[in-house]
């Protein structure tokens, strides 16, 4: 049996200190925001490398107050990708704007920066590219073509705590970057939580005041805001899981590098990632052309599999409203037919890792005969 994740093994590992730091806020009383949840925006600010951090209650909360604070709203047109979890979309048409897909890299799988500008309009004010599975999208192209066509640039890093493009941390390129801390996350909450990330004071300023109803001090409303604050006691779990992000992330890379080993003699295609960028292994991922026969016949040899994600956003019934079809995003769509996602977390073994390649050989043979 190998578990697709195990947050009960990291918690074992961390639980003098997490039960520690959840009930000192609980007596502290401050369960919205307050220290705990500063002293965490200060040091992931610091660990993405930007100047301020303003932390929320979700990804998605992220996404839509970046975009906002950003300027965008309704008629206005932002460029992003199909190849994600609906969360991105949805936060696009959140701000009432018009989410319009491009298709992915088929070496990558981030955002295919040479389709960009053929997607542009007048209405165009944004470019936001999804860092998927903790591979950071050609982060020099699209900010070029932003700059060219004045567009403000926010990176969906939900998926790439810690993630490098030419050395710079995922968040820290983009006009603003956004993280989930969904507990199945690189750097997961008890909860749910998230943030955004900018070097721009104005940007950070417009977050902090739209995330706590427009209050610019109590009870004095300047912007038409949201409820959208983190838990004091998330920002207690976050703080403690900070200690560890770097050795867990290691971890991580270090099982795809073992999962990329004992898979190099089986002809798979995987996101290869290019040699300047630090990928963190949200999820591993490979293209099998007998996808769901495998994945059955894993899951049955207890080997817990998943796909991140079996239908792309343009082909689900809930955005059919954008207009897109079958056949629009080919690699999108061939992708989404072909991979399948292998169990990786920093608390899995070597013995599980062979377990994996090992059924997975199987299920293949099994295929082949
Ligand atoms: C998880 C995720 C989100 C949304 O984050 P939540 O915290 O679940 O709201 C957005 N984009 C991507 C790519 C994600 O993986």
């Amino acid at each position: 049996m190998v578990p697709f994740l195990d947050l009960k093994a990291q918690y074992r590992q961390i639980k003098p200190d997490v039960d520690a730091a959840v009930l000192r806020t609980i007596e502290s009383a401050h369960y919205v925001l307050g220290p705990e949840v500063a002293a965490f925006e200060n040091r992931f600010a610091d660990y993405c490398g930007v100047d301020h951090c303003l932390a929320v209650n979700s990804g998605t909360s992220a996404l839509h107050l970046a975009l906002l604070a950003a300027g965008i709203g309704p008629g206005d047109e932002v460029i992003t990708v199909s190849m994600t979890f609906v969360a991105t979309t949805a936060a696009v048409l959140y701000s009432g704007a018009k989410p319009v897909f491009v298709d992915v890299d088929p070496v990558t799988w981030t955002m295919d920066p040479a389709l960009i500008e053929a997607a542009i309009t007048p209405r165009t004010k944004a470019i936001l590219p999804v860092h998927l599975h903790g591979l950071m999208a050609d982060m020099d192209s699209i900010m070029s073509i932003a700059w060219r066509h004045g567009l403000v640039v926010i990176e969906d890093a939900a998926q790439a705590h810690g993630a490098e493009y030419k050395g710079r941390r995922a968040g820290s390129i983009g006009d603003l970057g956004c993280f989930s801390f969904y507990p199945g996350k690189n750097l997961g909450a008890y909860g749910e939580g998230g943030a955004v990330v900018t070097n721009q004071p104005d940007l950070a300023r417009k977050v902090a005041l739209l995330r706590d109803w427009g209050q610019e001090t109590k009870y004095n409303h300047v912007a038409a805001g949201y409820n959208y604050r983190m838990d004091g006691i998330q920002g207690a779990v976050l703080n403690v899981k900070m200690n560890h992000i770097e050795a867990w992330t290691e971890r991580r890379r270090a099982v795809a590098l073992d999962y990329d080993r004992r898979l190099a003699k089986l002809s798979m295609t995987r996101p290869q990632p290019p040699s300047h960028s630090r990928h963190v292994y949200h999820v591993y991922a490979l293209c099998l052309p007998r996808r769901d026969e495998t994945s059955s016949a894993l899951q049955r040899a207890g080997i817990a599999v998943g796909i991140h994600y079996p239908v792309p956003v343009h082909l689900q019934k809930a955005y059919a409203g954008l207009g897109y079809g079958s056949g629009d995003f080919p690699i999108t769509e061939h992708l989404a037919r072909q991979f399948l996602s292998l169990p990786i977390y920093p608390e899995l073994q070597p013995e599980q890792v062979a377990e994996v390649v090992s059924q997975l050989e199987k299920a293949q043979l099994v295929e082949a005969s």
